[in-house]
């Protein structure tokens, strides 16, 4: 199998580096629908070798930098990561393979360079799963266990890998970590690589090709911002390391999903000040994307203070693009039309019912969809009035066309939290998971339900206040 490393032609950022070997990887997991996808033919060897790191790659770690909960860290990078190289597919697209949990590299610090198998697990289901949600995600190829015993707060568990399949990996800190060494020439060919990787409807040369990029990567970041909340996700750790400039999500450490609908839900055990909770993300994406301006103001030719200023329109952009989305996408859960007019107020109130009456955000507009398509759905009792306000605009001769817009907008099936644990719990305790199997085959068209999977939409027991999620 031959990969390539593309990131050899950004000076610095790409560091030899060798994958660990194993006495005896045991394949987990292999998601063949994304290695067909992919155009891989392999045989159950090669598939080992592949998601173990054991054969002749060009393995690498990447450098990058990062704005960790706000504080800047000039040196973080790939610290149990390896790049195995990258795989050109059929119509000659490029997606880089990475291995996580594959041992220490030149960036581990004080880390182990392990991944433990739940982690490997939530990263499969919640990766996967967002994909099957129509979310721009990096994949998950395949899970193996690396027969290590690692150790973990929780004690002793079992070392795993994840095969990461991603667009690239090209993050705002890699644009960083080049600009605080001041590596002017790396720093615009990996501008470049972005832009052959993910923008090459760019044409435009000079300062005005500096600012189309930029302009795109704030757009494919809106989309996924709205795209996160739409379907509740919270992502967990949004540090600049974390957030790619292909707009697709990447690092499914802390992430979960929202049950009970809050804009202050946070879950993740290190985020103590929420400051990456689920309403907070489209503030933080506009932060990060600042710190990328940042960098790019060196790649302007112009005058600093005018560059600065173009810069700067470009970036309050974000406010007005951000604010007709996510307008766009309550509008379409709830099924409304433009011709409505303004319906920000009726909005508002049935967030703030729901997050007053502890309503579950995807089971509440999957009722709502089910009300309107005439097909059942019980709506909770304290949004009767709020329902008649709503039933008055949207049962109308053009109902269909709202049921249509309420149907692809609102999932019916989503990999809840407490799914995801027991999940990892079978695959901890017996090496497998029938649940595993069924979440992911009803993730694969979640807007639509199988009799079989109404199971599938239960509610967590208990309020999950205290749920928690690890880095
Ligand atoms: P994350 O919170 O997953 O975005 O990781 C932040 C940084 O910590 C990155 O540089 C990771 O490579 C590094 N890191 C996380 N876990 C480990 C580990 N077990 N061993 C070495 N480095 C790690
Ligand atoms: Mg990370
Ligand atoms: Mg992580």
């Amino acid at each position: 199998m031959k990969l390539t490393n593309p990131y050899q032609a950004v000076a610095d950022l790409s560091h030899p580096a060798k994958v660990c070997a194993w006495v005896a990887p045991e394949l987990v997991q292999w998601n063949e629908s994304l290695s067909q996808e992919l155009g891989l033919k392999l045989n159950e060897a090669q598939k080992v070798a592949l998601a173990s790191g054991q054969g002749d790659f060009p393995s690498a770690a990447l450098a990058y930098a990062g704005h960790q909960f706000g504080q800047f860290v000039p040196l973080l990078g790939d610290g149990r990561a390896h790049l195995l190289g990258a795989w050109q597919d059929a119509n000659l697209r490029c997606w880089d393979i990475q291995l996580k949990g594959s041992g220490v590299t030149p960036f581990s610090r004080r880390g182990d360079g392990w991944c433990a198998l739940g982690a490997a697990i939530r990263e499969y289901v919640m990766s996967e799963a967002l994909h099957g949600l129509g979310v721009a995600t990096t994949r998950t190829l395949a899970v193996v266990k690396t027969g290590e015993t690692i150790m973990r707060q929780s004690g002793p568990t079992d070392g795993a890998l994840v095969t990461r399949v991603a667009a690239s990996h090209i993050r705002i800190g890699s644009f960083q970590y080049l600009a605080a060494r001041q590596e002017i020439v790396s720093l615009r060919a990996l501008m470049e690589l972005a832009i052959t990787q993910h923008y090459p409807m760019i044409v435009a040369q000079g300062d005005e090709r500096v600012l189309s990029f930029f302009q795109h990567v704030i757009s494919a970041q809106i989309r996924l911002i709205v795209d996160w909340m739409r379907i509740g996700f919270i992502h967990g750790v949004m540090n600049t390391d974390n957030t790619l400039v292909s707009g697709d999500t990447i690092d499914y450490g802390p992430c979960a999903m929202m049950n009970q609908f809050d804009f202050q839900r946070v879950f993740s055990s290190i985020d103590s000040q929420g400051r990456y909770a689920y309403g907070q993300q489209p503030q933080i994406i506009q932060w990060n994307l600042a710190r990328l301006a940042e960098c790019l103001l060196v790649l302007m030719s112009a005058p600093q203070e005018l560059a600065r200023t173009q810069l700067v329109a470009v970036l309050d952009s974000f406010s007005e693009e951000f604010n007709q989305q996510f307008t766009q996408m309550w509008m379409n859960k709830l099924g409304l039309l433009a011709s409505d007019g303004d319906q920000q107020v009726l909005i508002q109130s049935l967030l703030e019912h729901m997050r007053a009456h502890r309503l579950d955000y995807t089971n509440t507009f999957d009722a709502l969809t089910l009300r309107l398509s005439g097909h059942g759905g019980v709506v909770h009792a304290s949004l009767e009035t709020w329902f008649k306000q709503w039933q008055l605009i949207v049962e109308d001769k053009f109902a269909d066309k709202r049921v249509a817009l309420m149907h692809q907008a609102n999932p019916r099936v989503i990999p809840r939290n407490h799914f995801i644990e027991t999940i990892i719990e079978q695959f901890e305790q017996t090496g497998q998971s029938a649940l595993f199997s069924q979440l992911m085959q009803a993730m694969q068209t979640p807007y639509q339900l199988a009799d079989a999977d109404v199971a599938l939409q239960d509610e967590p027991h208990f309020p999950d206040e205290s749920y928690q999620t690890f880095c």
